[in-house]
């Protein structure tokens, strides 16, 4: 039985006063969540880590980050943070291939591969993200866009590794557009993802894996799609910058 996980993504928003104030509704409202039933991660820009880790400590809150440097060893690596930095500071999962990251910073599927190595030699748990822009989606090339992503990040990862990993499906085409997946379409591409790491290692570590969903997902819509089979939660941005849709999209998973 996997647990359900909803991430929040806050991207390249927040300030010290702002972000309290978001935690301190947070923290508040979630507190009534059973722990046991789902894990909720924050994951704010990196300047801000060390002020959320902060307010959350004590909590069942778990702090992640947006990203985590190719680069493993301390070095000449200007506006880089490795993932024994980040594991320093208390971060235990890490955001990676994030599309906008790829899109913007030409992130390639190898970089991401040694990202992931590098955030699993810290412990920390890589949430790989993939998906397929529009045109990629009317050309017909879901199954191929999906399946290269992850061959390029985690084909050569061990089992013990890959079973580690939390995989985010966000189609480029509903981030930030208010155009959410139907659940049909979401759930397509998350047994898609299972049956690829069936192929790649084996039934049973394909059906431990937790598959979360991301791209518009708000209080309205978070129910049906986590009620997806494949489906074991979300990865948030926009709504996890609102206490009361980021509580109400837990409340659903
Ligand atoms: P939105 O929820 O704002 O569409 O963003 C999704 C996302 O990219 C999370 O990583």
């Amino acid at each position: 039985m996997r647990k359900a996980l909803v991430a929040g993504n806050w991207k390249m928003h927040g300030r010290i006063e702002q972000n309290k104030l978001l935690l301190d509704g947070l923290l508040t409202q979630l507190s009534g969540l059973p722990e046991a039933d789902i894990d909720v991660v924050i994951c704010p820009p990196l300047v801000y880590l060390a002020q959320i880790e902060a307010l959350i400590k004590g909590s069942s809150v778990a702090l992640g980050s947006q990203d985590v440097s190719r680069f493993s060893s301390d070095g000449a690596h200007t506006g880089e943070s490795s993932a024994e930095m980040l594991a320093d500071l208390g971060v235990r999962y890490v955001i990676v291939g994030h599309s906008e990251r790829r899109s913007e910073h030409d992130e390639t599927d190898d970089q991401v591969a040694t990202k992931v190595v590098n955030a699993l030699a810290l412990e920390l748990t890589p949430i790989v993200c993939v998906g397929e822009t529009l045109e990629q989606r009317e050309a017909d090339q879901v199954a191929d866009v999906i399946s290269r992503q992850l061959k390029g990040a985690i084909s050569s990862l061990r089992r013990s590794e890959a079973e580690r990993l939390v995989i985010a499906y966000e189609p480029v085409w509903a981030i930030g557009t208010g155009k959410t997946a139907t659940p049909e379409q979401a759930q397509e591409v998350h047994a898609f993802i299972r049956q690829y790491l069936t192929s790649v290692f084996d039934e049973e570590l394909s059906q431990g894996v937790t598959l979360l969903y991301g791209g518009s997902v708000n209080s309205t819509n978070a129910a049906v799609l986590f009620e997806q089979v494949d489906i074991d939660g979300g990865l948030i941005g926009g709504a996890s910058l609102k206490s009361d849709e980021f509580t109400a999209i837990c409340r659903a998973a």
